[in-house]
């Protein structure tokens, strides 16, 4: 039989936060705290760097960092038992059209600490406008997955588009792209549709 889960202050704190986490409020605040900080790390990174062709190829870099980062975060830490990232993203498989979503502050403390370990490695222009194209690419994930569940599209290729992501609601173990396919086909989660002849 199993125990009773023991309440300490902790798990207090994150039922309390993972409550909060299924605001509309706490929805677009984070929007709101995620934008001003990719806009400051793009400014800031635009201030320090050298070369145009380097902070080109940090934007580009950036877009495509975080093409891997949306795949990753989906896979491997929502799809998992992970506190506060798996029960907001159990939630929205529940409620499709609700705003369950993470805290408003663990994506941008995220990114945070992120920029400040790439920091570290690469010159600070250079990794500022990384991140901050991180950033925008994360707030680019946010807006086309809360309009693929909010606008009934008809352009094919947009249908194409967000009828992948609805796929992952029915085969929760495949499709982990929302803004693009390029990781599922990499790495073999790309959803194909079974034959119908027997
Ligand atoms: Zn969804
Ligand atoms: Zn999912």
């Amino acid at each position: 039989m199993p125990r009773p889960m023991k309440r300490t202050p902790w798990r207090g704190f994150l039922d309390s936060v993972a409550r909060m986490s299924t605001t509309r409020t706490n929805y677009w605040a984070e929007f709101v705290i995620d934008l001003a900080l990719g806009a400051w790390l793009l400014f800031e990174g635009w201030r320090r760097h050298q070369g145009d062709v380097p902070a080109a190829l940090a934007v580009l870099l950036g877009l495509f960092a975080f093409s891997f980062v949306e795949y990753f975060f989906h896979r491997w830490m929502f799809h998992t038992q992970i506190p506060l990232f798996a029960q907001g993203h159990r939630l929205h498989h529940e409620h499709p059209l609700g705003y369950d979503s993470l805290p408003f502050f663990l994506p941008g403390a995220v990114l945070l600490v992120l920029t400040g370990l790439c920091m570290l490695v690469a010159p600070a222009g250079f990794a500022l406008l990384m991140m901050g194209s991180v950033t925008f690419g994360y707030i680019a994930y946010g807006l086309s997955h809360f309009i693929i569940h909010h606008v009934r599209f008809r352009h094919p290729l947009l249908l194409r588009w967000a009828g992948a992501h609805h796929v992952h609601h029915y085969h929760p173990d495949t499709n982990f792209g929302v803004t693009t396919p390029l990781w599922d086909i990499v790495l073999g989660t790309r959803y194909v549709r079974k034959s119908r002849r027997i």
